[in-house]
Parts: structure tokens; sequence; C-alpha cells
């Protein structure tokens, strides 16, 4: 696979679709400098109405979950920064790659509730009613005949995908990444809120969250429940056009 392929400055990009509301600036971005929304950073409404992923994702969990879980971590972020005027001018995946150069005081915010901000956003995109955008459908184009090749199948890549969710223990997200460096797909998780959207050598193509946040109201303790219900919701589309 061609390096070339992927996506230039995946991360920039990657912020921007995953706070935009439509995915359009994928294709028209330019490499640099990085785009996106800076201090004071906002939760973006869903794209669609909050029990529209039912029965997979209630409505109630979604309500608070975006409502709540995630504005909360945007409302801590922007207390951390709002005395550092020297960063309002950066994107939440700069702070996050800059996290270890930022003042002691902050840096912890700035992993967690940055690194909340920045999978959130993108948890939001990559999941539609079933219908809309590919979910309930299948992968399409150069991200089909990846997954076929590296995978097997479809299926298989969610068995693969599901076991290294249920892997994570406590709270986590769970990974597809296209690794530039090595030319293929890969599955990866991040402890808490930390996140592989602000990495710069490869382009997360999708993200569920597994903490218990996003399942416990409908699901209790069945994370295996509610990732098997979860592909439902995927976009496909979506995510066939973050593989490029
Ligand atoms: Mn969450």
């Amino acid at each position: 696979m061609n390096r070339r392929t992927f996506l230039a400055q995946t991360s920039t990009v990657a912020l921007a679709a995953s706070l935009a509301p439509s995915f359009s600036q994928l294709s028209a971005a330019t490499p640099t400098p990085a785009a996106g929304p800076t201090y004071p950073f906002a939760v973006a409404p869903l794209a669609y109405d909050a029990a529209a992923l039912e029965p997979h994702i209630d409505a109630a969990t979604m309500r608070l979950h975006h409502g709540k879980h995630h504005a909360a971590a945007v409302t801590a972020l922007n207390a951390a920064l709002k005395d550092q005027p020297a960063l309002h001018g950066l994107t939440v995946e700069q702070l996050l790659r800059q996290r270890e150069t930022l003042p002691a005081a902050i840096q912890s915010a700035v992993r967690n509730h940055g690194g909340s901000h920045v999978n959130h956003g993108f948890f939001w995109q990559i999941m539609r009613p079933v219908g809309t955008e590919g979910a309930g459908g299948k992968p399409g184009g150069k991200l089909a005949a990846a997954i076929d090749a590296e995978f097997g199948s479809l299926a298989k890549l969610q068995d693969a995908f599901n076991a290294n969710a249920l892997k994570v223990f406590g709270s986590g997200w769970a990974f597809l990444v296209a690794d530039q460096a090595a030319g293929k797909l890969r599955l990866t998780s991040t402890p808490n809120q930390d996140t592989e959207l602000a990495a710069t050598d490869r382009t997360v193509i999708l993200a569920c969250d597994v903490w218990e946040h996003a399942y416990y109201l409908n699901y209790q303790n069945r994370r295996a429940d509610y990732l098997k219900a979860w592909w439902n919701v995927v976009a496909w589309n979506v995510a066939t056009r973050r593989y490029v």
C-alpha cells in the first residue's frame, strides 16, 4: 500500500472531521497549518437525534454521554486553559501532542479532558442511524479490500476488534487505525481517555468507547453485547472515506 494514499496530516484532518458537521473537509483539507477549533472548545451538536441509534444505543445513554460526559470534559479542558492565553490558538490535537511541554499544572487536564474531547467528537461522527451513512451496511472501496486482505473478512475484523475491546481493563477506547509506516490496518486500544486521534503517523478509521458510561444503562456489565450491537450503527461510509 502506498503510504501517500493515506490522508496527509491525518490528525489535523481527523480533528476537523470529528468536530465539523460534515466530512467534506477531509478532501479539502490542506496539510498545514493545523486547522480546527481552538479555545474555548465546544461540544458540537449530534448530527442525528439522540434516539436515532436505538435499539442499539439507547437515547438516555446518548443524552447523558454527549450532553453530560463529553460536555464535562470540555468544560474542564476550558477551565484548565483559561489562564493560559499563549495556548488559546492551539487545536486540541496540538495541545495533546505538546502535552509534555505544557505547564505541569495542566498536563493531566489536557491529557484526560483533551483526549476525551477528541475521542468523543470522533465517536459521534463514526456512528449513524441504521440506513444512513452506511450504518447497517458494509465498508466500501479500498477499506473493504484492505479489511478482506488483512483480516480475511468483515466478520473476522469485527471479531478481532471486539476481542481487543474486551481486553481493555477498566475504562478506555478501542481503535482500528491505518498505520502509515506499516502500510496496513491495525487494532489498538488506549486506557482512560488517551487517544490515537492526535497521532501523526496513523489515521483512525474506527473508535469505540468502552467506558461503562457508554453502555451501562442499557447493557449493564455486558460489554460484549454492547460491542455486538455497536456494529449496527457504525457509519461505514464515514470510515470508508477516511481510508483513501
Ligand atoms: Mn465516553
